[in-house]
């Protein structure tokens, strides 16, 4: 039978234009990594930084089943190097799996190392606690709490409405444990603030600010849960740009502001760009019509999958097609019971979709769908998407990208193996490192 290094083998083999990193990297975000106990961190009085939960779980357990990674948790990110497949830097997100064949653990000369199947694959490196983790706020919260980075610090992810309002089974999108993710830190005891104050987001950016001594922050993302109703008394554009308008005010041109919020009326991104956000992306989840219609039920009910592209293109003539990133859930498409069953057709639409944007100038981007436990689409399919699948995706998005002309996005930090940051997906370890606009890196 084939185990997951005979896997990982033969595909390196079979696509070596996708670099061997973006393999294992991908193996990884899909199905998570197992934590010796020795690996986990002290939480925020450790050297090592720790997993920050910025919105969604990201795990393949539930706290309660994680044991010992619930208490002491592992680290945000973990960077791969050298080993058999003489890795360039690889940064990774942890998505934690106590069952995954991959395990960080100390080997017997007492260093660090990721094994696959028993066997060491890579170095690891764990992310240094940043200094402005060290300093609390005011009111005594934690800058992590408020305001995480990831990307190995380039990010400051600003998760400020820690729930949605699309809500159980008929809105929520099927893949996703936003409320879920809430409702079990709360019940773990740990601070997990549903809307965040303003001024607190201000004063934790103040102290990453002061304290962000080698400049390794360069973005913030505004996000969180999609606004139906009110927060705060305030429609969703006016909520989020809220911070926007404080932080520009606040702290003009510092970072690259970014805002990830539902396709909007034109007049709501507007007042996006107008309070100095640069990059808006618009998500449109999964490409095709079905699809988007069972998976992501309350986006079609409240919008519908046909105005939400019409506005998405809508929203490249405010910020420039550029500046217009939708995301996508790479994986889902391919997830039972209503997916499509082979790869060729998953990669078939995908492709669709892709060429769609970027025939318009505008680059998707994704994330590696992790099936979380407590979401429809990971009850029935825990293991994911087929890694061949995300591999394919990777070429297809190379080819798509050169096709139209187009280079890395900005706001992504440095593009290629080796230089890359973006941990939730290798679409950036894939790219060509000699695209990278100096200007806004
Ligand atoms: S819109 Fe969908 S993916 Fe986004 S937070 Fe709400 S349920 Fe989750």
């Amino acid at each position: 039978m084939q185990n997951r290094t005979d896997l990982i083998e033969d595909l390196m083999a079979r696509f070596p234009g996708v670099p061997k990193e973006a393999v294992i990297k991908e193996d990884l975000l899909r199905g998570g990594m197992a934590f010796d106990d020795s690996a986990l961190t002290d939480n925020e009085d450790g050297e090592v930084k720790p997993k920050s939960y910025f919105i969604f779980s990201f795990d393949h357990r539930t706290l309660p089943e994680l044991g010992t990674a619930a208490l002491r948790r592992p680290p945000e990110e973990v960077v791969l190097t050298g080993g058999p497949y003489d890795l360039r830097r690889t940064v990774v997100s942890v998505r934690t799996n106590p069952d995954s064949p991959y395990r960080v653990q100390a080997d017997a000369d007492g260093a660090l190392r990721l094994f696959l199947d028993g066997r060491p694959i890579a170095d690891v490196g764990l992310p240094p606690m940043p200094e402005y983790y060290r300093h609390t706020l005011g009111n005594g919260k934690s800058v992590m709490e408020v305001a995480p980075t990831i990307q190995w610090g380039y990010l400051i992810y600003l998760t400020v409405f820690r729930v949605c309002q699309y809500f159980g089974a008929k809105e929520e999108c099927q893949y996703c444990d936003i409320n879920h993710n809430w409702r079990q830190h709360k019940a773990a005891g740990r601070p997990y603030t549903g809307v965040k104050p303003v001024e607190e987001v201000l004063e934790a950016m103040e102290i990453i600010d002061r304290h962000d001594t080698l400049g390794a922050s360069r973005a913030y993302t505004l996000t969180g849960g999609s606004v139906t109703s009110k927060v705060d008394g305030l429609g969703e554009a006016d909520f989020y740009g809220r911070y926007a308008k404080a932080i520009e005010e606040r702290f003009p041109g510092r970072w690259i502001g970014k805002v990830v919020a539902q396709a909007l009326p034109r007049e709501d991104v507007q007042r996006f760009h107008d309070y100095g956000i640069r990059i808006y992306h618009p998500n449109y989840e999964v490409w095709d019509k079905r699809l988007f219609e069972l998976y992501c039920p309350g986006k079609e009910r409240y919008v519908g999958r046909e105005e939400w592209h019409r506005r998405i293109l809508e929203s490249a003539e405010v910020f420039g097609p550029r500046n217009v990133i939708p995301n996508f859930v790479a994986g889902v498409e391919m997830a039972a019971p209503f997916g499509f069953t082979t790869v060729n057709e998953a990669i078939e639409s995908t492709t669709e979709g892709l060429e769609y944007f970027m025939s318009r100038g505008i680059t998707p981007r994704f994330t590696t769908w992790c099936p979380e436990p407590t979401t429809p689409l990971g009850k029935t399919n825990p293991q994911g998407a087929p890694l061949e699948y995300h591999i394919r995706l990777l070429e297809a998005y190379q080819a798509t990208m050169e096709r139209n002309g187009l280079t890395s996005p900005p706001g992504y930090g440095p593009p290629g193996a080796g230089n890359a940051v973006f941990s939730v997906s290798s679409f950036m370890d894939c790219l060509p490192p000699e695209t990278a606009p100096a200007a806004t890196g």
